[in-house]
């Protein structure tokens, strides 16, 4: 994922807080790596204090589409018993308060458990595809 992409998603939570936000991402499968290229906003969103959901029948459900990702205003960096049974796609990004770095963002597959997440800005290998 994209470093700028990281730190974009913070500040958008930042703004957000105390709601919760909720985005879509798209990327695409890469050899052993899940490419995370963009974070969409959901149409028809409700941001509530307490959750986020999505409508899924009007949610552009697409191949692309690879996951989700979603804030946590309590500040825990792991998903909840509602997200993992709320589980869309390959992998779930949580941003967890106060939204500063990126000690403040972890990505979970299906069963709760953390993914590694490599920045393509600092990971030069990436390029050398
Ligand atoms: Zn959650």
């Amino acid at each position: 994922m994209d470093e700028e992409l990281v730190f974009q998603v913070l500040e958008y939570a930042r703004g957000q807080y105390p709601r919760e936000i909720m985005l879509l991402l798209r990327g695409d499968r890469d050899g052993e790596f899940l490419r995370i290229k963009e974070v969409l906003s959901p149409p028809l969103q409700y941001n509530g204090r307490d959750f986020a959901s999505v409508n899924v029948f009007y949610t552009p459900f697409t191949p692309s589409i690879i996951g989700t990702m979603h804030s946590h205003p309590s500040g825990v960096l792991k998903p909840s018993l509602q997200d993992l049974l709320s589980f869309m796609g390959k992998v779930m990004g949580i941003a967890a308060y106060p939204f500063e770095g990126k000690e403040h963002v972890a990505f979970f597959n299906r069963d709760g458990y953390e993914i590694p997440l490599f920045y393509s800005r600092t990971q030069p290998f990436a390029f050398l595809k």
